[in-house]
Formats: C-alpha cells, structure tokens, sequence
C-alpha cells in the first residue's frame, strides 16, 4: 500500500491518540449527565472543570471565560450576531477584513440584511491587514472589530496585538478568529487586548464538533442556543463531555510541544517552500514569508489548474488543498487569494500544503519529485503555456 502523505492539516488533524484514549471513559464509564447531582454526573462535571481549567491556562484567561461550543464556525457566529445584538443600542457597525473564514464572512452577510454595517478591510499583497485602513474605518457608532489570528488559507499571521490596541483605545470590542493560531502560536488574551476568540478542536489534533468561545469577564454577550442553564446559562444543551476531555487534552499536549513542535514544523516548511520556488518555474509563494503559520506553505502555479494537480497528487498519495474545503466545488477562485491582489487564473493554480508533526523531510522529497514531474505534465497540455513558451522564446 502507498504511504499517505497528508499535507491538509489545515483542513483537520488526525486525532491524537492520547486524546481518544482521554475520551474513551466518557463515553463507556463516566457517562452520566454533568447537570445531575449523582456522582456518576459528578464525575463529568470535574472532567469539564479540568479541561476549561487547561485551555483557560492556556490563553491566560480566567476559568469561567471559556465557554464550550460546537466548534469554530459556532464561536464565530455566536460571537458576531450575540455581540452585534447585545450592543446595538451603542451602534450598527463592525469592521472585519476580506480574507476571514466564511464563518465570519457569511455572519457579516446576514448581519447587514438585519440592519447593520460591515466594513472588510483590504490586506496588502502578503495578506496583512492594512493598520491605517483600520483606523479609517471606526466610527462613533462601530461596536466591534473581528480579525483572524492567522489566514486558514494563506497562513498569514495579522498584528494582533496592535489591532487590540487600537479597538481598546476606542472602547470597541475585539474578536478574533483564532481557530488556526490556537495551539500553533502563543496567545496571551491580556497581552493582546482580546475580548473574544474563537476555536476549535479538530484543527489541533482534538476532535471533530467542539470548540469554545473565550468570552472576557464584562462583554454583554447573551446566548446563542437558548434551553437549559449550562455554560452560565450562555449555551443551552447538555454538554458534549467527550468532546470536552479531548480538547482539554488536545490543548494540554499542543502548549506541552508547541516550541519543537512549531520549530521543527518551520524548518520544514522553508525547506518545501525553498525546493518548490527554486526548482518550478513561474511559482509564486502566497501569504507572508516568515509571519506566517509554522506549518502552512500556499502556493501559485501559472498555466496549471489547482483541481487537476490536486487530483494527481491524490493519485501518489498526497492530500492537499486548492482553497478551503468549504469552498472546493465550486469554481470561484478563494476570495483570500483575490484579496491579496492574484488574478483569476492564477489563483486558480494554488495549492495549499499543511504540515503535521509527523511529516519528515524524505516526505517533503517525494512530494516536490511528484509536484515537478506532475506541473511539468500539465503544463504540456496547456494551450495557454505553449502560446506562452511561443513569445518568450
Ligand atoms: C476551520 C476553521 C473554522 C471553522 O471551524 P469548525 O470547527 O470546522 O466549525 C473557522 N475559522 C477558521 C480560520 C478555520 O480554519
């Protein structure tokens, strides 16, 4: 059998083993309803308690402003439509930028068909958000600025502690978007002047259909899912214990390995990034050279289509992306990419390679060998590049 190479950690992670044998006795043993007051429920409720305890250490944050969700897109939402409703006697405006997840994206959507106003702050040609642009855009009346940690896409990591500052110093409300930043870079939520922040458990190694919403002591925000009392009565439903042991422990081993993980992770990724810009021609490397995630390398290749390279990739056993999954199928190029400035029909030619810890570099050989002779074949039949080849002879 071909040995996988899965390079779409950016799209999920495996689940790491120590985080499933974590899990397992909540679904067998400990299963009673943390809300009970039997101590089989007992026993549910501490593994809550632990795991906030963890990821809140983990932020610098206190215990009760983590508060458990269903995942990434969930604390987005809940983030934007509960603050955008908490706060609108204050105003009706919120500035993000054009290159967020559509979690946030399609919540601004929808929040200006209820009457309120979204500005999308442009980002230069690496994918960093223009800082004077931001102060251009706070009004009196704008309540909040939601900007991601790091691009899903592009692995471009914004200045967000100058970001919160300046949401601070004008008495708005900061979220952001940490779903790829969390576990891969340090965040202090003080340090950076963040009032929300969003993630997720699948994309560090937890599982799948978890996250939380760090919520600071004093935001108004009410719930989203309304029923019973848990999460402080801000998110109704019993809660997925389970889950919440994995990412508690999914948390504990991401900040326990972070620094060899992530450097080891760096080395790597110049590594592919180096051969592939050296060795392709007319290739270009899209998001920040260095202030970009350590394990995100994003790629443009001219007169090549990104379905039909990631499909022959497939074919050697290689898992990458041409945009995000929730976007594969259909045939818009990533707005991330128009963002930062590339025309159509090379943004059409990306592909996005995520690393894990387990990739090695004879990994990254094989996957450059497969990337030339595959770009060599389809270039061959594109009518586009031999016109091209034609005049520049
Ligand atoms: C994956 C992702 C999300 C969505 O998280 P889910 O847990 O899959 O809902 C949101 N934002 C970013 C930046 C992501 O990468």
């Amino acid at each position: 059998m071909k040995k996988l190479i899965y390079l779409d950690n950016a799209a999920t992670t495996k689940t790491a083993p120590e985080v499933v044998e974590a899990m397992l006795p909540y679904f067998t043993e400990h299963y009673g309803n943390p809300s009970t007051v039997y101590s089989l429920g007992g026993e549910s409720k501490k593994a809550i308690t632990a795991a906030r305890e963890t990821i809140a250490g983990a932020l610098g944050a206190q215990t009760e402003e983590i508060y458990f969700t269903a995942g990434g897109s969930e604390s987005d939402n809940w983030a934007l439509k509960a603050t955008a409703e908490a706060y609108k006697s204050k105003g009706n405006h919120i500035i993000t930028t054009k290159i967020e997840h559509h979690a946030i994206l399609h919540s601004c959507e929808w929040l200006e068909k209820h009457g309120y106003e979204i500005t999308y702050l442009p980002v230069d040609e690496n994918g960093v958000v223009k800082i004077d642009e931001l102060k251009k855009a706070i009004r009196p009346e704008t309540i909040l600025i939601s900007v991601m940690f790091a691009n899903n896409e592009i692995g471009t990591i914004q200045p967000i502690r100058e970001i919160g500052e300046i949401a601070h110093e004008h008495g708005i409300l900061f979220h952001t978007d940490a779903v790829q930043a969390f576990g891969q870079v340090p965040i202090n939520v003080d340090e950076y002047h963040i009032d929300m922040l969003s993630a997720s458990g699948h994309k560090l190694n937890g599982p799948k259909g978890i996250g939380f919403l760090y919520i600071r002591k004093g935001v108004k925000i009410r719930s989203f899912v309304h029923g019973g009392a848990q999460e402080r009565k801000r998110r109704a439903g019993t809660e997925n214990v389970p889950g919440i042991v994995g990412l508690g422990k999914a948390t504990e081993r991401a900040m326990a390995t972070m620094k060899e993980r992530t450097d080891k992770e760096i080395e790597l990724r110049d590594y592919l990034i180096d051969r592939v810009l050296k060795e392709i021609p007319y290739t270009r490397l899209n998001g920040h050279r260095t202030t970009r995630l350590p394990n995100n390398a994003n790629f443009s290749f001219q007169f090549v289509e990104g379905e039909s390279l990631l499909i022959m990739l497939d074919m050697e056993g290689i898992c990458g992306s041409s945009g995000s999954a929730c976007t594969s199928g259909s045939l818009d190029p990533s707005h991330v990419l128009l963002a930062i400035g590339l025309p159509h029909e090379i943004a059409h030619g990306s592909l996005r390679l995520t690393l894990n810890e387990e990739i090695t570099k004879e990994d990254l050989d094989f996957v450059v060998e497969n990337l030339k002779r595959i770009i060599d074949r389809l270039r061959s039949m594109s009518p586009l590049y031999e016109d091209f080849v034609k005049k520049n002879k």
